[in-house]
């Protein structure tokens, strides 16, 4: 098409505005790599506070990935807040206790109520449920507000800040596009790329140790594995021999979700390969060799199981610089034992939302004093995760003492021992560890 004079002037004002806004970003421009968990719960905090958002997300679709997850009353606090919690009521579940057993003989050694009695005590409610469901709730809450823009097929390969902006480079089908923001929030999971192109030894370390993941639905139950389980909806642990069993219901509390976690060389870095009960690792099947027939039993029939290697961060890293961040799993993937990973996601980006929001300090002081309290956070909830790794996998003596301990110990102490972990507010800031 040919243009006329005005066209013409018209086109070149055009261009002059574009590239203008591709050199001086909006300071409410934020840019978020990654729509799992992290990205899209600060998507939400941040389009709250009047930011625009832009999420560009590398898979083509949000699909199915990953299991159950059990969200403690520090996330579903903040979930509340963002209007995810309403979306998630008919696909997750409130049990009512906490239960440690012994894997091999099935004693019952623990019975921590959460229920009604974690909205009593931390204000707000104890949950199980699908990842996907989890996700699916955030993306939909994100798609309902008009400063929040999702791109999916879209991997952030590159990018380089200076003082006043980043600038973005996305693959985008096959081509490259060029983005600007005032900053630029890494939320693309465990195998952050952008963790790595800064820091390349720094990667996620493997742990020698497999979370095997599969569910089964209710009416599937062995009854040997039936006779194992308390009265109600629960959380249930097996403890064991440097393994444990966890198991939950989700989607509704139709399906019955497994994670049992045991030592393990191999395996790949996918969520979502499946193998058949006959075909999962020999380790895996010799690790639950000796445990309670009931749940050898209830491995047989569990549909595919999921190996996810579990990995871990050594150093906790938020800041790379003032225009630059990460959070969720990217800043600090932790193993699964304190059952905190998402909700440490969660966290983090409701904290960083409220560090952006605030008038009264400046950009770079507020992301200093949100990068240390995160931190100092964190360590405290990894710490916890390697306590209960050393009790439920206890064995011999310390083992024995365990039982001892958790048969005698009163209850309420138990719970006051997760105030600083579940009555935590991460919008307050106060990091009371
Ligand atoms: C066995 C097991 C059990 C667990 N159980 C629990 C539990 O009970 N409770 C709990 O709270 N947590 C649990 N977790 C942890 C939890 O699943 C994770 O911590 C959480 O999903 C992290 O969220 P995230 O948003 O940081 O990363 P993810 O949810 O992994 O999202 C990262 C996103 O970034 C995208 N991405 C990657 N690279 C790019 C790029 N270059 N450009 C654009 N997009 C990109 C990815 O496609 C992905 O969508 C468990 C984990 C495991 C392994």
């Amino acid at each position: 098409m040919r243009l006329c004079g005005r066209g013409r002037l018209k086109a070149a004002l055009i261009d002059l505005k574009t590239e203008r806004n591709r050199r001086i970003p909006n300071p409410d421009q934020v840019i978020i790599a990654g729509a799992g968990i992290a990205g899209l719960t600060l998507a939400l905090a941040l389009a709250n506070r009047g930011f625009q958002v832009q999420i560009f997300e590398k898979s083509a679709t949000l699909a199915e990935i990953g299991a159950g997850l059990q969200l403690s009353p520090n996330a579903t606090r903040l979930l509340d807040r963002l209007g995810v919690l309403e979306r998630l009521k008919y696909s997750s579940v409130e049990p009512q206790a906490i239960c440690l057993q012994d894997g091999t003989s099935g004693e019952k050694l623990l019975h921590l109520p959460i229920g009604k009695a974690a909205k009593e005590r931390w204000s707000a409610p104890y949950i199980v449920c699908h990842r996907a469901d989890l996700q699916n709730a955030l993306l939909t809450e994100a798609r309902s507000r008009p400063n929040i823009a999702i791109q999916l097929q879209s991997a952030v390969t590159h990018h380089k800040a200076d003082r006043q902006s980043v600038m973005i480079r996305v693959q985008y089908h096959d081509r490259i596009e060029e983005h600007r923001a005032a900053l630029l929030v890494g939320a693309d999971g465990v195998w952050s790329d952008m963790r790595t192109a800064m820091f390349d030894t720094d990667r996620a370390r493997y742990t020698g140790t497999i979370a095997w993941r599969s569910s089964v639905a209710v009416e599937q139950l062995p009854e040997s594995f039936k006779t194992l389980l308390p009265a109600g909806t629960n959380v249930v642990a097996w403890t064991g021999t440097n393994a444990h069993l966890i198991a939950y219901p989700i989607r509704s509390g139709q399906m019955i979700n497994f994670v049992a976690v045991a030592p393990e060389r191999q395996n790949g870095r996918r969520w979502d390969i499946q193998i058949n009960p006959e075909g999962v690792s020999q380790n895996f099947i010799r690790e639950f060799a000796g445990w309670h027939q009931g749940i050898r039993d209830v491995m047989r029939v569990g549909r595919p199981w999921t190996p996810w290697r579990l990995l871990e961060m050594k150093k906790c890293r938020f800041q790379l610089g003032d225009r630059l961040l990460l959070i969720g799993d990217a800043a600090h993937a932790m193993t699964p034992y304190a059952a905190q990973g998402a909700a440490m996601a969660i966290e983090d980006a409701c904290a960083l939302a409220c560090a952006l929001g605030t008038d009264s300090t400046t950009w770079s002081s507020a992301l200093a004093a949100f990068s240390s309290a995160r931190t100092q956070r964190i360590t405290a909830v990894v710490r916890r995760g390697a306590l209960n790794q050393l009790a439920y996998h206890a064995k011999g003596p310390l083992a024995l003492a365990r039982n001892i301990l958790l048969r005698n110990r009163p209850v309420e102490k138990f719970v006051k021992g997760f105030d600083w972990l579940y009555g935590f507010d991460a919008e307050e800031r106060k990091p009371d560890t």
